[in-house]
């Protein structure tokens, strides 16, 4: 396999996170398991075989690979990938689209799906995808996946499997439906983002942006221009209920010895073990 870019790989439960984000430079993260991925900075050629992808806003370091990516799909033979991004994208793209046709002379087949905070995608029984509203300096969306069952309700829990049935023919709703937050995914963001939509905290995992953690980076600024700091962390250490808490996005100003240093001085527990380094 050629391996033209970054990509650090974590397993959590049944789940592999493999991507690689530092702001300003590139950021793509991919779920394997769950057939999908997020932003198109920049394409690694083992995420070509991923046919769907959630694009967090316009900014250049999530969204510029994308002509790459949907032209060696169709290089490859594969089908037309289905890329879902915030409306105001759509146009913009359409545009670069039809530009790098002209020079190339190759068609760039894809289904661009526009996408509003609050709307619904179902991928397939069990993978539900929501998104939400985040507060950046362009258009932008999180995006929560979740798993979704169909279970037995409590109250027939101790009926036999004849019981059940004969209820099901007589017409009632024998079972509910279960839904899981498994991975939220904020993309770039101030504070507020977060706190906007609070079932970030209860996803399995968050990957979460932590683009500034020294202390003498200015945090009203920061958050002017739709960041995190590791304050805004800190501040937050209560709310978070996920199993693992992915910090990414990290400044290109920042040796990642200083990043470890800096965090692991101000959050001596990592919170109780659940925060990751994305480095
Ligand atoms: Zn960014
Ligand atoms: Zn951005």
């Amino acid at each position: 396999m050629v391996q033209n870019l970054p990509v650090k790989t974590l397993k959590h439960n049944d789940l592999t996170i493999e991507g690689y984000s530092r702001a300003a430079v590139q950021t793509y993260w991919r779920f394997p398991e769950l057939k999908l991925g997020f932003d198109l900075g920049a394409q690694p050629w083992s995420f070509m075989g991923t046919e769907t992808w959630f694009v967090t806003h316009g900014h250049l370091d999530h969204i510029v690979a994308l002509p790459v990516y949907v032209a060696r799909r169709r290089m490859m033979k594969m089908t037309p990938p289905t890329i879902y991004l915030p409306t105001a994208t759509i146009e913009p793209i359409q545009k670069i689209l039809r530009q790098f046709t002209r020079l190339d002379r190759g068609r760039l087949p894809c289904e661009l799906r526009p996408v509003e905070p609050g709307d619904e995608i179902e991928l397939s029984r069990e993978l539900v995808v929501t998104a939400v509203a985040t507060t950046h300096t362009v258009p932008s969306l999180g995006y929560v996946v979740w798993d979704r069952r169909r279970k037995l309700r409590g109250e027939f829990q101790d009926l036999s499997g004849d019981q059940i049935r004969d209820l099901r023919l007589g017409g009632t709703e024998v079972t509910e439906e279960i839904r899981r937050p498994r991975v939220a995914y904020l993309g770039d963001s101030s504070p507020a983002g977060l706190d906007n939509s609070p079932i970030m905290y209860e996803a399995e995992i968050l990957i979460c942006e932590l683009t500034f953690v020294s202390p003498d980076h200015r945090k009203d600024k920061i958050h002017k221009f739709g960041h995190m700091h590791l304050d805004d962390l800190l501040d937050r250490r209560e709310r978070f209920h996920n199993e693992l808490i992915i910090a990414a996005h990290l400044s290109t100003r920042y040796h990642a010895k200083s990043v470890r240093a800096i965090v692991e001085r101000a959050i001596p527990d990592m919170l109780g073990g659940r925060l990751h380094l994305w480095l």
